[in-house]
């Protein structure tokens, strides 16, 4: 399998390739040329969520370098349970929060770092992956680049914007993986990643990389939770269930749409957006805009000119191929709250305020309809108990993994927004001589 850019389609590359650049080098995102014919019958023996992540992904890494260790990243991949859960009136939950950050970003995280540090085996000098965050995808990546040989992560966050717990969940991390406070909003943090690609002290100094959300080797590993949750319905039922994603930047929700291209047996697929509207309002004018970002309670999916919009328009080129494949929903913070207040009721469920609205879009359809729908639970509501427990009227529990990364909290350098404040902090710790201890 090769991947070809959006912008210049005759431009292919390798799996492992399209890993490293991130972006390619035209400003375009890599997708595959291709979708193997995988029904469900070729997923007969695959009872694990790993032996069925195996099986999609193995077309995807033919021919790739990493070929034959797809059973071992496979393996690194998960270690953790992916719940369909029943939960009454035709209606069923994926939870994808059960891993070491408690949201669903973990597996793509945890991929492409057991990816990249395979890559890395044999060279000279650590990669070193700097990203800036607004609050998960850090805590995601420098959970699953902790420890890995021949990698090292720098997370940049903006200090005092991002919530206790998730400011807890950055700075419990040590060895390979450096967090930096910045004194700014998420934005400088951007512009100061940017800033180091582009300065030649950082890139003769270190190997630099990304793993932003947008990296393909993200969005592949997605699609194993829909193929392992529609094979489950489909073994028990007989039928293909409709699934609805809490949707942002659009990773997740276009790993369920790759899943069903390649011939898993999922129905109507539906993307729950906040009150950012770009994705709800190209379906029904034809006509994209970016809007500027709205901050919700769901504040994951604030997004107002979401990334993988590129991917979905190089596979469905109009509006109209695009409305065939895909629906979307808007959903207000009230009606966030809403859900969240009745969850224990309703669905004998506490949610989370991204979950919250899939389930408002799954009572915008008619309870009683025949149709079987899988809600896709993006993260565990103890991460947002500020937003959560007063509208449920308890606290809510951590799961234990969260809790240890939290425990292992410790004070973090701070800096001003400039790019040689961070380098100060980030070169002192990377003199030859410390360089050998790690
Ligand atoms: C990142 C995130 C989302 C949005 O996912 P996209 O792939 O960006 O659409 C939804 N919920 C939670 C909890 C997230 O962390």
């Amino acid at each position: 399998m090769q991947y070809l850019s959006t912008r210049t389609p005759d431009h292919r590359v390798s799996l492992s390739t399209a890993l490293q650049n991130g972006l390619a080098p035209d400003g375009g995102l890599y997708v595959p040329e291709h979708f193997p014919d995988l029904g469900p019958e070729a997923f007969d023996g695959c009872e694990t969520i790993e032996a069925v992540a195996e099986r999609l992904l193995r077309p995807f890494v033919d021919g790739d370098v990493l070929a034959e260790a797809l059973p071992e990243i496979c393996e690194a991949m998960y270690g953790f349970p992916v719940p369909l859960r029943e939960i009454g009136r035709q209606t069923s939950v994926l939870e994808l929060f059960h891993g070491p950050t408690a949201a669903f970003k973990d597996v793509g995280a945890r991929f492409l770092a057991d990816s990249l540090a395979r890559l890395n085996e044999e060279a000279d000098r650590p990669l070193t992956i700097l990203v800036a965050t607004s609050g998960d995808t850090g805590a995601a990546v420098a959970s699953a680049f902790w420890k890995k040989p021949n990698v090292e992560v720098v997370v940049l966050y903006p200090k005092g914007k991002v919530s206790d717990r998730q400011e807890r969940q950055l700075t419990g991390w040590s060895d390979n993986v450096q967090t930096v406070a910045v004194r700014g909003v998420f934005d400088d943090c951007q512009m100061l990643v940017k800033e180091a690609f582009q300065e030649d002290t950082w890139q003769e100094r270190l190997r630099l990389s990304s793993a932003n959300s947008i990296n393909i080797g993200r969005l592949l590993p997605q699609m194993t939770y829909y193929a392992y949750a529609s094979l489950q319905h489909w073994r028990s039922h007989g039928t293909c269930p409709n699934v609805i994603v809490p949707s942002g930047n659009l990773g997740n929700g276009l790993a369920c749409l790759y899943a069903r291209e390649c011939g898993l047996p999922i129905g109507e697929v539906i993307f729950a957006t906040n009150e950012n509207r770009p994705v709800t309002h190209y379906l029904e004018t034809g006509d994209y805009e970016a809007f500027e970002t709205q901050e919700t309670l769901a504040t994951a999916m604030d997004v107002g000119d979401p990334s993988n919009m590129e991917r979905l328009r190089h596979h469905w080129s109009s509006a109209e191929a695009l409305r065939d494949a895909m629906g979307a929903e808007r959903v207000t913070d009230d009606q966030i709250e809403r859900q969240l207040r009745r969850g224990p009721e309703a669905w004998d469920t506490v949610w989370d305020p991204h979950t919250a609205t899939a389930v408002e879009v799954r009572e915008h359809r008619d309870p009683d309809d025949e149709h079987e729908w899988i809600l896709v639970a993006t993260a565990h509501p103890a991460k947002f108990p500020k937003g959560v427990e007063p509208l449920v009227g308890h606290e809510v529990d951590v799961p234990g993994p969260l809790a240890e990364v939290m425990a292992r909290s410790h004070p973090v350098p701070e800096v001003a927004p400039s790019l040689q404040a961070v380098a100060d902090v980030v070169f002192e710790d990377r003199t030859p001589e410390s360089k050998e201890h790690t």
